[in-house]
């Protein structure tokens, strides 16, 4: 089954000179263990699927499922704790803790959850990003493609269902961008985590196995990579 599906979605801003309808008839599926990425102009409603989608925000028609859960039927609680256990998410800012090391970060979501992770998940983690030796060290004393890396890292801890991630590379230079993305690919080919990705860079379909287009609120194309050398 996909990690997740977006059925006839919706999403209406605003009410009567000031609506915006930000999505329209949007059907996707984003299939387990692979790895997305959702292309489109600015305003095109990229980050408005992204939030609908992660359940981050209430959609006005159609159906967004992660699993099996349809999201529409869930109250703010059962909503709030799906996002907690099953997803994920990175974002353009990396909101690191800079008094933190890398690995205190990247465990610090698991530790608050009072959770335990598995240590070999970790260690696997920890070997796909190649920081070993940048453990220790503080956000500060990284550069942005490596913080981008731990803030992934820190997403793939307790291992979710599906990441979310939102422009991971909006802040990076092409070399730091190309290193967050090798990282995510990574992640999906040697964890089999399965993510999602809305992104500006126009390299990032090069490390998708689907590539989404959008525009004007509507998906007009799908790629499937075949460089990615898998079938979906
Ligand atoms: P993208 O991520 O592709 O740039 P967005 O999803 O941010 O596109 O936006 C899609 C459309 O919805 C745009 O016209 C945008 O102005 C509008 N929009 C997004 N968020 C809101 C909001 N909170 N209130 C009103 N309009 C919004
Ligand atoms: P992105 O760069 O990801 O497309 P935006 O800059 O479009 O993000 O939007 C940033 C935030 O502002 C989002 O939370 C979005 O929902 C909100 N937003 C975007 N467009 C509008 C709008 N026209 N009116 C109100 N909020 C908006």
């Amino acid at each position: 089954a996909a990690a997740a599906r977006a059925e006839d979605v919706s999403k209406v801003y605003g009410s009567g000179d000031t609506k915006v309808t930000a999505l329209d008839g949007v059907s996707v599926e984003i299939p387990r263990g692979r790895f997305t990425a959702i292309m489109g102009p600015s305003g095109s409603g990229k980050s408005t699927l992204m939030h609908c989608m992660a359940g981050l925000d209430r959609i006005s028609g159609g159906e967004v499922y992660i699993g099996d859960a349809a999201l529409s039927t869930l109250n703010d609680k059962r909503l709030t704790s799906l996002r907690r256990d099953k997803v994920g998410f990175v974002f353009q800012a990396f909101n690191l803790i800079p008094t933190l090391s890398a690995l205190e970060n990247i465990t610090l979501p698991m530790d608050i959850a009072g959770r335990k992770p598995d240590q070999e998940w970790l260690d696997r983690i920890i070997e796909t990003v190649g920081l070993r030796q940048r453990l220790s060290h503080r956000p500060g004393e990284l550069s942005g493609g490596q913080q981008q890396r731990v803030a992934c890292a820190r997403a793939l801890a307790s291992r979710p269902e599906i990441i979310f991630a939102d422009e991971p590379t909006g802040n990076l230079d092409s070399r730091s961008s190309s290193e967050v993305l090798s990282f995510l690919r990574d992640s999906v080919r040697d964890l089999g985590q399965t993510i999602v990705m809305v992104t500006h860079a126009p390299d990032a379909a090069g490390y998708a196995d689907q590539v989404l287009f959008l525009s004007d609120g509507r998906v007009v194309d799908r790629m499937y990579n075949p460089t990615a050398d898998r079938v979906l």
